[in-house]
Protein backbone atom coordinates (compact mmCIF):
# COMPACT_ATOMS: atom_id res chain seq x y z
CA UNK A 1 0.00 0.00 0.00
CA UNK A 2 2.54 2.04 0.91
CA UNK A 3 4.86 1.23 -2.02
CA UNK A 4 2.26 2.13 -4.14
CA UNK A 5 1.53 4.87 -2.73
CA UNK A 6 4.85 5.93 -3.02
CA UNK A 7 4.85 5.23 -6.65
CA UNK A 8 1.74 7.11 -7.70
CA UNK A 9 3.42 10.13 -5.40
CA UNK A 10 6.42 9.56 -7.94
CA UNK A 11 4.56 9.12 -11.30
CA UNK A 12 2.29 12.38 -10.22
CA UNK A 13 5.45 14.00 -9.28
CA UNK A 14 6.99 13.59 -12.48
CA UNK A 15 4.07 14.46 -14.51
CA UNK A 16 3.65 17.85 -12.29
CA UNK A 17 7.40 18.33 -13.47
CA UNK A 18 7.25 17.76 -17.00
CA UNK A 19 3.98 20.31 -17.59
CA UNK A 20 6.05 22.81 -16.04
CA UNK A 21 9.29 22.28 -17.84
CA UNK A 22 7.13 22.27 -21.00
CA UNK A 23 5.11 25.55 -19.45
CA UNK A 24 8.75 26.86 -19.36
CA UNK A 25 9.92 25.87 -22.49
CA UNK A 26 6.67 26.79 -24.31
CA UNK A 27 7.45 30.44 -22.64
CA UNK A 28 10.68 30.75 -22.92
CA UNK A 29 10.42 29.55 -26.46
CA UNK A 30 7.16 31.15 -27.03
CA UNK A 31 7.04 31.27 -31.18
CA UNK A 32 9.79 29.22 -32.17
CA UNK A 33 9.50 27.22 -34.07
CA UNK A 34 5.98 27.26 -36.38
CA UNK A 35 5.20 23.40 -37.48
CA UNK A 36 6.03 23.54 -41.13
CA UNK A 37 1.83 23.64 -42.07
CA UNK A 38 -0.56 25.99 -43.85
CA UNK A 39 -2.61 25.92 -40.34
CA UNK A 40 0.28 26.94 -37.76
CA UNK A 41 1.68 29.78 -40.12
CA UNK A 42 -1.82 31.22 -40.04
CA UNK A 43 -2.37 30.93 -36.77
CA UNK A 44 1.54 32.18 -35.94
CA UNK A 45 1.18 34.98 -37.96
CA UNK A 46 -2.74 35.96 -36.97
CA UNK A 47 -1.40 35.66 -33.03
CA UNK A 48 1.62 37.78 -33.39
CA UNK A 49 -0.73 40.39 -35.49
CA UNK A 50 -3.21 40.48 -32.62
CA UNK A 51 -0.87 41.31 -30.18
CA UNK A 52 0.86 44.07 -32.05
CA UNK A 53 -2.57 45.79 -32.54
CA UNK A 54 -3.82 45.09 -29.26
CA UNK A 55 -1.27 47.54 -27.78
CA UNK A 56 -1.83 51.40 -28.82
CA UNK A 57 0.83 52.56 -31.10
CA UNK A 58 -0.17 56.47 -31.53
CA UNK A 59 2.89 58.23 -32.25
CA UNK A 60 5.06 59.29 -29.68
CA UNK A 61 3.62 56.61 -27.39
CA UNK A 62 5.69 53.13 -28.85
CA UNK A 63 7.86 52.36 -26.43
CA UNK A 64 5.50 49.21 -25.63
CA UNK A 65 5.48 47.77 -28.68
CA UNK A 66 9.01 47.89 -28.94
CA UNK A 67 9.95 46.16 -26.19
CA UNK A 68 7.08 43.62 -27.33
CA UNK A 69 8.93 42.78 -30.34
CA UNK A 70 12.15 42.72 -28.25
CA UNK A 71 11.17 39.81 -26.75
CA UNK A 72 9.48 38.08 -29.35
CA UNK A 73 12.94 38.62 -31.80
CA UNK A 74 14.96 37.49 -29.58
CA UNK A 75 12.41 34.13 -28.86
CA UNK A 76 12.46 33.60 -32.15
CA UNK A 77 16.53 33.32 -32.12
CA UNK A 78 17.66 36.82 -33.67
CA UNK A 79 19.74 39.62 -31.95
CA UNK A 80 18.07 42.57 -31.23
CA UNK A 81 19.23 45.86 -30.64
CA UNK A 82 17.07 49.16 -29.75
CA UNK A 83 18.20 52.40 -30.94
CA UNK A 84 16.76 55.11 -29.11
CA UNK A 85 15.06 57.86 -30.82
CA UNK A 86 14.06 60.15 -27.95
CA UNK A 87 13.19 59.89 -24.48
CA UNK A 88 11.11 56.47 -24.29
CA UNK A 89 11.38 55.88 -28.02
CA UNK A 90 12.74 53.12 -29.83
CA UNK A 91 13.57 51.65 -33.43
CA UNK A 92 14.24 47.91 -33.31
CA UNK A 93 16.58 46.13 -35.55
CA UNK A 94 17.12 42.29 -35.35
CA UNK A 95 19.48 39.89 -36.63
CA UNK A 96 20.89 36.50 -37.07
CA UNK A 97 24.46 36.10 -34.89
CA UNK A 98 26.68 39.10 -34.54
CA UNK A 99 25.94 40.11 -38.57
CA UNK A 100 24.58 43.42 -38.21
CA UNK A 101 25.60 44.79 -41.45
CA UNK A 102 23.27 42.60 -43.88
CA UNK A 103 23.01 42.44 -47.53
CA UNK A 104 19.25 43.21 -48.03
CA UNK A 105 17.01 45.12 -44.77
CA UNK A 106 13.26 44.54 -43.72
CA UNK A 107 11.53 47.29 -42.45
CA UNK A 108 7.82 48.89 -41.48
CA UNK A 109 7.01 51.16 -38.78
CA UNK A 110 4.90 50.42 -35.57
CA UNK A 111 2.98 53.86 -34.70
CA UNK A 112 -0.15 54.61 -36.05
CA UNK A 113 -2.24 57.43 -36.40
CA UNK A 114 -4.73 58.52 -33.40
CA UNK A 115 -7.47 57.80 -32.72
CA UNK A 116 -6.65 54.20 -31.19
CA UNK A 117 -9.48 51.82 -31.49
CA UNK A 118 -9.50 48.46 -30.32
CA UNK A 119 -8.83 44.86 -31.91
CA UNK A 120 -11.68 42.79 -33.42
CA UNK A 121 -11.94 39.99 -35.31
CA UNK A 122 -15.20 39.59 -37.68
CA UNK A 123 -14.68 36.13 -38.87
CA UNK A 124 -12.43 36.73 -42.43
CA UNK A 125 -11.75 40.14 -41.28
CA UNK A 126 -9.46 41.84 -38.32
CA UNK A 127 -10.48 45.32 -37.61
CA UNK A 128 -8.42 47.66 -35.26
CA UNK A 129 -6.27 50.88 -35.25
CA UNK A 130 -3.32 49.93 -37.41
CA UNK A 131 -4.14 46.70 -38.42
CA UNK A 132 -3.50 47.51 -42.35
CA UNK A 133 -0.96 50.60 -41.25
CA UNK A 134 1.36 48.63 -40.57
CA UNK A 135 0.72 46.06 -38.13
CA UNK A 136 -0.23 43.69 -41.14
CA UNK A 137 3.54 44.02 -42.49
CA UNK A 138 5.02 43.76 -39.72
CA UNK A 139 3.81 40.72 -38.10
CA UNK A 140 3.91 39.04 -41.90
CA UNK A 141 7.53 40.27 -42.47
CA UNK A 142 8.65 38.84 -39.55
CA UNK A 143 6.72 35.45 -39.57
CA UNK A 144 8.74 35.18 -43.25
CA UNK A 145 12.01 35.73 -41.83
CA UNK A 146 11.30 33.25 -39.01
CA UNK A 147 9.92 30.87 -41.67
CA UNK A 148 12.85 31.51 -44.24
CA UNK A 149 15.69 31.02 -40.94
CA UNK A 150 14.06 28.26 -39.32
CA UNK A 151 14.09 26.52 -42.83
CA UNK A 152 17.98 26.94 -42.91
CA UNK A 153 17.31 29.36 -46.09
CA UNK A 154 19.48 32.52 -44.31
CA UNK A 155 22.73 33.27 -43.12
CA UNK A 156 24.28 35.76 -40.99
CA UNK A 157 25.03 38.74 -42.48
CA UNK A 158 21.74 37.88 -45.20
CA UNK A 159 19.07 39.82 -43.77
CA UNK A 160 18.20 41.97 -41.30
CA UNK A 161 14.69 43.48 -39.46
CA UNK A 162 14.03 47.28 -38.52
CA UNK A 163 11.05 48.79 -37.10
CA UNK A 164 10.96 52.43 -36.33
CA UNK A 165 8.54 54.88 -34.41
CA UNK A 166 7.25 58.04 -35.82
CA UNK A 167 6.85 57.07 -39.88
CA UNK A 168 3.68 59.31 -39.20
CA UNK A 169 4.81 62.41 -38.45
CA UNK A 170 7.86 63.37 -40.95
CA UNK A 171 9.78 60.00 -40.38
CA UNK A 172 11.49 60.60 -37.31
CA UNK A 173 12.42 56.98 -36.49
CA UNK A 174 13.90 56.35 -39.46
CA UNK A 175 15.93 59.49 -40.13
CA UNK A 176 18.30 58.30 -37.33
CA UNK A 177 18.38 55.63 -38.57
CA UNK A 178 20.62 56.70 -40.99
CA UNK A 179 23.43 57.61 -37.60
CA UNK A 180 23.26 53.94 -37.70
CA UNK A 181 26.17 53.50 -39.89
CA UNK A 182 24.72 50.52 -42.45
CA UNK A 183 23.96 50.15 -45.80
CA UNK A 184 22.32 47.43 -47.97
CA UNK A 185 21.47 45.86 -51.08
CA UNK A 186 18.25 46.00 -50.76
CA UNK A 187 15.55 47.28 -48.84
CA UNK A 188 11.90 45.76 -48.62
CA UNK A 189 9.47 48.40 -46.74
CA UNK A 190 6.20 47.39 -45.60
CA UNK A 191 3.07 49.47 -46.32
CA UNK A 192 -0.57 48.27 -47.51
CA UNK A 193 -0.17 48.07 -51.14
CA UNK A 194 -3.08 45.43 -51.51
CA UNK A 195 0.05 42.62 -52.05
CA UNK A 196 1.21 44.74 -55.10
CA UNK A 197 4.87 45.88 -55.70
CA UNK A 198 4.74 49.59 -55.86
CA UNK A 199 6.56 51.23 -58.63
CA UNK A 200 6.45 54.48 -56.69
CA UNK A 201 4.75 56.86 -54.61
CA UNK A 202 3.50 60.82 -54.32
CA UNK A 203 5.43 62.92 -52.97
CA UNK A 204 4.40 65.69 -50.21
CA UNK A 205 4.69 69.08 -48.50
CA UNK A 206 2.59 70.71 -45.96
CA UNK A 207 1.87 74.25 -44.84
CA UNK A 208 -0.17 76.19 -42.34
CA UNK A 209 -2.31 78.91 -43.52
CA UNK A 210 -2.99 81.38 -41.11
CA UNK A 211 -5.65 85.08 -41.48
CA UNK A 212 -5.15 87.77 -39.25
CA UNK A 213 -8.03 89.68 -38.15
CA UNK A 214 -8.74 92.06 -35.56
CA UNK A 215 -11.18 91.49 -32.63
CA UNK A 216 -14.34 93.42 -32.02
CA UNK A 217 -18.03 93.08 -31.10
CA UNK A 218 -19.96 91.37 -33.63
CA UNK A 219 -22.54 93.64 -33.75
CA UNK A 220 -20.61 96.27 -35.15
CA UNK A 221 -18.29 94.32 -38.04
CA UNK A 222 -17.60 97.40 -39.84
CA UNK A 223 -15.05 97.61 -36.45
CA UNK A 224 -13.03 94.85 -36.95
CA UNK A 225 -11.93 92.47 -39.60
CA UNK A 226 -13.03 88.64 -38.98
CA UNK A 227 -10.11 86.47 -39.45
CA UNK A 228 -12.72 82.56 -40.28
CA UNK A 229 -14.44 84.89 -43.01
CA UNK A 230 -10.72 85.78 -44.67
CA UNK A 231 -9.42 82.13 -43.90
CA UNK A 232 -12.81 80.65 -45.65
CA UNK A 233 -12.30 82.80 -48.57
CA UNK A 234 -8.31 81.76 -48.77
CA UNK A 235 -9.15 78.16 -48.87
CA UNK A 236 -12.17 78.71 -51.63
CA UNK A 237 -9.72 79.95 -53.41
CA UNK A 238 -6.83 77.15 -52.73
CA UNK A 239 -9.49 74.33 -53.59
CA UNK A 240 -9.84 76.50 -56.92
CA UNK A 241 -6.47 76.46 -58.41
CA UNK A 242 -5.46 73.73 -60.83
CA UNK A 243 -1.91 72.16 -59.90
CA UNK A 244 0.28 70.32 -62.21
CA UNK A 245 0.09 66.48 -62.56
CA UNK A 246 1.88 64.05 -64.29
CA UNK A 247 0.80 60.46 -66.43
CA UNK A 248 3.01 58.13 -64.07
CA UNK A 249 1.48 59.69 -61.27
CA UNK A 250 -2.14 61.32 -61.66
CA UNK A 251 -2.93 64.26 -60.33
CA UNK A 252 -1.15 66.72 -57.51
CA UNK A 253 -3.85 67.18 -54.72
CA UNK A 254 -4.41 69.28 -51.64
CA UNK A 255 -6.27 68.15 -48.42
CA UNK A 256 -7.39 71.09 -45.94
CA UNK A 257 -6.89 68.59 -43.32
CA UNK A 258 -7.37 71.03 -39.84
CA UNK A 259 -8.96 74.40 -39.56
CA UNK A 260 -9.45 76.74 -35.99
CA UNK A 261 -10.08 80.18 -34.77
CA UNK A 262 -11.99 82.49 -33.29
CA UNK A 263 -12.95 82.46 -29.57
CA UNK A 264 -17.19 82.84 -29.19
CA UNK A 265 -19.81 83.58 -31.74
CA UNK A 266 -20.59 87.37 -30.34
CA UNK A 267 -17.15 87.94 -30.78
CA UNK A 268 -15.52 89.19 -34.14
CA UNK A 269 -12.67 86.47 -34.53
CA UNK A 270 -9.31 87.48 -34.36
CA UNK A 271 -7.31 84.81 -35.65
CA UNK A 272 -8.18 81.72 -37.75
CA UNK A 273 -5.35 79.15 -39.17
CA UNK A 274 -6.04 75.79 -41.32
CA UNK A 275 -3.52 72.82 -41.74
CA UNK A 276 -2.76 71.70 -45.03
CA UNK A 277 -1.07 68.82 -47.05
CA UNK A 278 -0.50 68.37 -50.77
CA UNK A 279 0.44 64.93 -52.34
CA UNK A 280 2.50 65.96 -55.14
CA UNK A 281 2.24 63.84 -58.06
CA UNK A 282 5.39 66.40 -60.21
CA UNK A 283 9.39 66.77 -59.39
CA UNK A 284 8.79 70.58 -58.69
CA UNK A 285 7.96 71.32 -55.11
CA UNK A 286 9.06 74.96 -55.63
CA UNK A 287 6.90 75.72 -58.91
CA UNK A 288 4.14 74.34 -56.57
CA UNK A 289 4.80 76.42 -53.83
CA UNK A 290 4.34 79.55 -56.50
CA UNK A 291 0.88 78.85 -57.41
CA UNK A 292 -0.29 78.20 -53.77
CA UNK A 293 1.39 81.37 -52.34
CA UNK A 294 -0.12 83.48 -55.55
CA UNK A 295 -3.62 82.08 -55.16
CA UNK A 296 -3.60 83.09 -51.72
CA UNK A 297 -1.92 86.88 -52.08
CA UNK A 298 -5.06 87.27 -54.51
CA UNK A 299 -7.67 85.77 -52.05
CA UNK A 300 -7.15 88.63 -49.24
CA UNK A 301 -3.45 90.41 -48.22
CA UNK A 302 -4.58 88.94 -44.60
CA UNK A 303 -3.51 85.98 -45.08
CA UNK A 304 0.05 84.55 -44.71
CA UNK A 305 1.59 80.99 -45.68
CA UNK A 306 3.99 79.43 -44.16
CA UNK A 307 5.67 75.85 -46.08
CA UNK A 308 6.80 73.38 -43.85
CA UNK A 309 10.53 72.15 -44.51
CA UNK A 310 9.70 68.69 -45.45
CA UNK A 311 8.83 69.02 -49.44
CA UNK A 312 9.88 66.03 -52.05
CA UNK A 313 8.71 65.37 -55.11
CA UNK A 314 7.18 61.88 -56.47
CA UNK A 315 9.39 58.75 -55.11
CA UNK A 316 9.83 56.18 -57.92
CA UNK A 317 10.26 52.34 -56.38
CA UNK A 318 11.84 49.61 -58.08
CA UNK A 319 9.71 46.79 -58.90
CA UNK A 320 11.96 44.73 -60.82
CA UNK A 321 10.95 41.33 -58.95
CA UNK A 322 9.21 39.44 -61.02
CA UNK A 323 8.39 36.40 -58.73
CA UNK A 324 6.86 33.31 -60.27
CA UNK A 325 4.13 31.62 -62.16
CA UNK A 326 5.25 28.02 -61.13
CA UNK A 327 4.49 29.22 -57.40
CA UNK A 328 1.46 27.25 -55.74
CA UNK A 329 -0.03 28.97 -52.79
CA UNK A 330 -1.76 26.17 -49.91
CA UNK A 331 -4.51 27.81 -47.97
CA UNK A 332 -6.12 26.59 -45.17
CA UNK A 333 -8.25 23.77 -46.49
CA UNK A 334 -8.08 25.10 -49.90
CA UNK A 335 -5.65 24.59 -52.43
CA UNK A 336 -4.93 27.40 -54.92
CA UNK A 337 -3.17 28.06 -57.62
CA UNK A 338 -1.90 31.93 -58.54
CA UNK A 339 0.34 33.97 -60.54
CA UNK A 340 2.28 35.38 -58.05
CA UNK A 341 4.23 37.49 -60.54
CA UNK A 342 3.49 40.67 -58.52
CA UNK A 343 1.30 42.84 -60.21
CA UNK A 344 2.40 46.84 -59.51
CA UNK A 345 0.96 49.77 -58.14
CA UNK A 346 1.52 53.92 -58.08
CA UNK A 347 0.02 54.90 -54.28
CA UNK A 348 -0.87 58.27 -52.96
CA UNK A 349 0.92 58.11 -50.09
CA UNK A 350 4.06 59.48 -48.73
CA UNK A 351 6.46 56.54 -46.80
CA UNK A 352 9.99 56.47 -45.05
CA UNK A 353 11.33 55.08 -48.17
CA UNK A 354 12.72 59.00 -48.88
CA UNK A 355 14.30 59.39 -45.26
CA UNK A 356 16.75 56.40 -45.49
CA UNK A 357 20.35 57.74 -47.14
CA UNK A 358 21.71 55.16 -49.62
CA UNK A 359 22.18 53.34 -53.13
CA UNK A 360 20.13 50.41 -52.17
CA UNK A 361 17.46 48.97 -54.18
CA UNK A 362 13.82 49.89 -52.42
CA UNK A 363 10.92 47.82 -52.73
CA UNK A 364 7.34 48.72 -51.32
CA UNK A 365 5.10 45.68 -50.74
CA UNK A 366 2.52 45.01 -48.31
CA UNK A 367 -0.63 43.56 -47.24
CA UNK A 368 -3.77 45.66 -46.45
CA UNK A 369 -5.55 48.91 -48.46
CA UNK A 370 -4.39 52.23 -47.98
CA UNK A 371 -8.23 53.23 -48.94
CA UNK A 372 -9.03 52.00 -45.02
CA UNK A 373 -5.82 53.14 -43.55
CA UNK A 374 -6.31 56.07 -41.40
CA UNK A 375 -10.27 55.67 -41.39
CA UNK A 376 -12.18 54.71 -38.31
CA UNK A 377 -13.10 51.28 -40.13
CA UNK A 378 -9.40 50.31 -40.84
CA UNK A 379 -9.42 46.33 -41.20
CA UNK A 380 -7.13 43.58 -42.64
CA UNK A 381 -8.22 40.43 -44.24
CA UNK A 382 -6.66 37.11 -42.87
CA UNK A 383 -5.78 35.69 -46.41
CA UNK A 384 -4.17 38.71 -47.22
CA UNK A 385 -2.00 38.62 -44.11
CA UNK A 386 -1.23 35.27 -44.32
CA UNK A 387 -0.55 35.93 -48.59
CA UNK A 388 2.20 38.32 -47.54
CA UNK A 389 4.10 36.33 -45.43
CA UNK A 390 4.88 34.03 -48.78
CA UNK A 391 4.66 37.69 -50.72
CA UNK A 392 7.77 38.64 -48.44
CA UNK A 393 9.46 35.39 -48.37
CA UNK A 394 9.92 35.51 -52.54
CA UNK A 395 10.71 39.25 -52.07
CA UNK A 396 13.36 38.39 -49.47
CA UNK A 397 14.85 35.21 -51.79
CA UNK A 398 14.82 37.10 -54.72
CA UNK A 399 16.77 39.90 -53.11
CA UNK A 400 19.48 37.94 -52.67
CA UNK A 401 19.30 36.63 -55.39
CA UNK A 402 18.17 32.73 -54.48
CA UNK A 403 15.16 32.58 -56.81
CA UNK A 404 15.56 28.95 -57.00
CA UNK A 405 14.75 28.65 -53.26
CA UNK A 406 10.80 27.91 -53.10
CA UNK A 407 9.64 29.67 -49.45
CA UNK A 408 7.53 27.15 -46.94
CA UNK A 409 4.70 28.43 -47.30
CA UNK A 410 4.80 27.33 -50.99
CA UNK A 411 6.36 24.15 -50.83
CA UNK A 412 4.20 21.41 -51.65
CA UNK A 413 4.36 18.82 -48.01
CA UNK A 414 3.90 22.31 -45.69
CA UNK A 415 0.05 21.50 -46.50
CA UNK A 416 0.33 17.85 -46.57
ZN1 LIG B 1 2.08 53.42 -43.02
Amino acid sequence: MNILFLEMKTTWLEIVAFLTSSFAWATSHGHHPIDNSAVAIQSSVVGLHKSLVERPFVTGSESNVARFLQTYLEDIGLTVELQPVEENRHNVLAYLGDARETRVLVTSHIDTVPPFFPYERNGEEIWGRGSADAKGSVAAQITAIQLLHQGGRLQEGDVALLFVVGEEKGGTGMKIVNDLGLSWEAVIFGEPTELKLARGHKGGLGFNLTAIGKAGHSGYPELGRNAIDILVQGLAKLQGIELPGSEEFGATTLNVGTIGGGVAANVIAQDAFATISVRLAVNNPLRVKELIEQAVREASPWLEVEFSTYAIGPVRIDHDIKGSDSYTFFYLFELTKRNLGFETIVVNYGTDIPSLKGKHKRYLYGPGSILVAHSDHECLRVSDLVEAVSGYQILVTEALGRSKVIPNTLRKQSFE
